[in-house]
């Protein structure tokens, strides 16, 4: 570690705890496993950058999530071994989480992010490894998302609670704001709660606990998945905010998107289209919206990155500098591009026998297998594909994806584009990279030569891969939903399928497959292959328009304005 340059911050001057159940910093280090923890990891990254006084908090999931590997055109999850040590400090601080019928003891490892100036960001892992606790307490904090619904509550409680608890141990003791990223933290409230009962009126009690709380909101699926029967929880915590109960309590189950609703005074969700949903789910309460960004210089790759820093000095401190990408000479553009999509082929035709050509027009989509995703759309009308590939321009498709160990649906996407990728391989080139991580992501989002994004609207509440891709010059073909909405312009950055959705509006898969075929047709091949100049046109305004603005440096920055220091 280099220690000249090292910007020191006292522990008091920490204002803002960072709440999040997956952290996704380094492909090395396994605790994350998709969007979610990506988008936290490049928020801790843009906090350095700008020298935020922020410290993070999250669990060490030392089981990682998991390997992917594809046989015979199935998932197979295998379990990552990665190594804490090389990547964490252990701290001395052990602290207890008091439950109704015993303690679980608590421990936190110590990640430095640092910011392109040196300024530091610590990330907090909590760990319940320890000989004090019961083998069954020792594993909770082993694998993300596992377990039944008793094993996810105590992830949570430790989360939320044990991460308020952690950080006062480690000298934390004048945080103002503590920022909940999903509804996975929302403990923190029952924390707050028990700690300020007694010390502030009871009638100011719940505005004290709400000035110090921050909620975004990334579903817009209105049954959150994440709850828990009341009674479990009360057999569990020593205490309940019983005279809350009506406000964060739903069909007898504790909710945790209502309980962070209500103990929050800064609300907001992840793209303005997601802001307009969330408050139609939650008429109740008063929600912002501030849309998703990506880290730039994580999610640039090389070629790109060596081009910016010669015509774009600045764009490592300032993302928004990346505006003057519009000036950058078309063929250097080209150029960069050329090389990161032949880092992408050589990589998939030596470990795959691809057989992917440099010159064809290549298609990625990579992302987890939900079933809203609808990765395989692109499937509706096999033969209108091979039709387009054999007579308007040839096409080749990268794929990659993990879907939930217990996702039998989408496992069965995964199997579904596999089968069809050997069925048409004599036609078009399918392949599918295994085990996509952040690794692999970048690969694919900057090698291809266009990112595709179908999903059912509205469900996307953001979506960050076409973010990336965008940094990279590469242009997104998409359903018009989350971010798209705003990043969008015809012909410009890219490409529409389908119309702006209400969520009355009916799901019509066979219009949107149509209409991503026409836009292939129509627009997307000649324009690949018989005008290249306009098309290096679209690249550019790709990384001027939208690499500009959909970062987590301007994502910061409104966080910092609009609800940390409002
Ligand atoms: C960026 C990223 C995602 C999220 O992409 P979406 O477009 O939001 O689906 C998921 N997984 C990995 C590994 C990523 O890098």
């Amino acid at each position: 570690m280099k220690h000249h340059g090292r910007i020191k911050v006292e522990k008091n001057e920490r204002i803002v705890a960072y709440f999040s159940m997956e952290i996704g910093l380094d492909h090395r280090i396994p605790t994350y496993s998709g969007g979610l923890g990506v988008l936290a990891g490049d928020t801790i990254k843009a906090f350095a950058d700008l020298h935020v006084p922020v410290i993070a908090v999250t669990l060490v999931h030392s089981k990682g999530y998991f390997y992917q590997k594809i046989e015979n055109g199935e998932q197979k999850e295998i379990p990552v071994d990665w190594s804490k040590d090389d990547f964490l400090k252990k701290t001395d601080v052990v602290i207890d989480i008091p439950l109704k019928d015993r303690t679980i003891k608590v421990t936190a490892w110590e990640y430095i992010c640092k910011g392109c100036a040196n300024y530091e960001v610590p990330v907090y892992f909590l760990d319940t490894n320890l000989p004090e606790n019961s083998d069954y307490d020792r594993k909770l904090t082993d694998h993300l998302y596992g377990g039944d619904e008793y094993y996810r509550m105590l992830q949570e409680i430790i989360l939320g609670i044990g991460g308020v608890r952690i950080l006062e141990a480690l000298g934390y003791t004048n945080l103002k704001k503590y920022h909940m990223n999903e509804g996975h933290a929302a403990f923190i409230a029952f924390e707050l709660y028990n700690r300020l009962k007694g010390k502030v009126p009871a009638d100011e009690l719940v505005t004290e606990i709400r000035k110090r709380m921050v909620f975004t909101t990334h579903t817009p699926v209105p049954a959150g998945r994440d709850n828990f029967p009341l009674d479990v929880v009360k057999n569990t915590l020593p205490d309940f905010p019983d005279e809350h109960e009506a406000s964060i309590v739903q069909d007898g189950k504790l909710s945790m998107i209502q309980l962070a609703l209500y103990f929050s005074e800064y609300i907001n969700g992840v793209a303005e289209k997601h802001g307009e949903i969330s408050r139609g789910m939650f008429p109740e309460y008063p929600i912002d919206s501030i849309t998703n960004g990506v880290h730039s210089v994580t999610w640039t790759c090389n070629s790109f990155q060596e081009l910016f820093d010669k015509y774009i000095p600045g764009w490592r401190r300032e993302s928004f500098s990346l505006r003057y990408a519009i000036g950058i000479p078309r063929d250097e553009i080209m150029e960069a591009h050329e090389k990161a999509k032949g880092a992408l082929i050589d990589l998939l035709n030596s470990r795959l026998n691809a057989g992917f050509d440099r010159d064809i027009f290549t298609l990625g989509f990579a992302r987890r297998a939900a079933a809203y995703k609808r990765a395989d759309l692109l499937f509706k009308d096999v033969n209108r594909l091979v039709h387009l590939s054999e007579q308007v321009g040839k096409i080749q498709i990268v794929f990659a994806g993990k879907a939930h160990p217990a996702d039998q649906h989408g496992k069965g996407i995964i199997k579904h584009i596999n089968d069809i990728a050997a069925s048409l391989k004599d036609k078009i080139k399918i392949v599918w990279l295994e085990n996509y991580d952040m690794d692999s992501a970048k690969l694919l989002v900057s090698g291809v030569d266009l990112w595709l994004n179908t999903p059912i609207p509205p469900w996307e509440a953001s979506g960050t891969s076409g973010m990336k891709a965008a940094h990279n010059g590469v242009p997104h073909l998409s359903s018009m939903d989350g971010w798209w909405l705003e990043g969008h312009i015809e012909n410009e950055t890219g490409w529409s399928i389908g119309k702006t959705a209400s969520t009355d509006s009916p799901r019509n898969d066979d219009q949107d497959a149509a209409e991503m075929y026409l836009k292939l047709e129509k627009k997307i091949l000649p324009l690949f292959y018989h005008d290249k100049s306009a098309w290096v046109n679209i690249m550019r305004h790709c990384i001027a328009l939208n690499g500009s603005f959909f970062n987590t440096h301007r994502m910061v920055e409104q966080y910092v304005v609009n609800a940390y220091f409002r």
